[in-house]
């Protein structure tokens, strides 16, 4: 199916030109623009000019090419604003076209923060589960009888 028969897609209008867009790398498969809600100066869109919602469903080469201007359009954030890294995800869920998230990462940036409270949460259940391990229980229990509450 061409591109032009699809539902709107604010990408595809982008890539035909319909659109206005912060360009900053294009060739013939692949665009990369600025995100126009950036958490950060250099937040960048990488986005195959084929109409796919997914990036598992690009193909073997266009994953690569994809994944190649990632690279490239990273190592010049990291050029011209030296973060600590640049931080990269997909998704298609707001916008069903995939695009790949270029975002500069800096210690405890909004960013670090959200994803270390993640990841806090999703080792939660583990912390949480040891302290039902009966030696934790035991060692609560054994600091507990020794507080001494004769002065409350
Ligand atoms: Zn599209």
């Amino acid at each position: 199916m061409d591109n032009e028969d699809r539902v709107p897609c604010v990408f595809c209008d982008i890539i035909a030109g319909k659109s206005q867009a912060y360009t900053v790398y294009e060739d013939e498969t692949t665009i990369c623009i600025l995100d126009i809600h950036p958490y950060t100066k250099g937040h960048c869109l990488v986005i195959p000019k084929r109409h796919v919602t997914w990036w598992h469903e690009l193909t073997s080469e266009e994953t690569e090419h994809v994944f190649s201007v990632a690279r490239t359009v990273a190592n010049r954030i990291m050029k011209a604003y030296s973060p600590d890294f640049v931080f990269l995800y997909a998704r298609g869920r707001r916008i069903p076209h995939t695009h790949i998230f270029l975002i500069p990462t800096h210690k405890d940036d909004v960013l670090d923060r959200f994803f270390h409270a993640l990841e806090k949460f999703q080792e939660s259940p583990q912390e949480i589960a040891q302290l039902k391990d009966r030696d934790q229980m035991l060692e609560t229990m054994r600091l507990l009888l020794k507080t001494d509450y004769s002065k409350d």
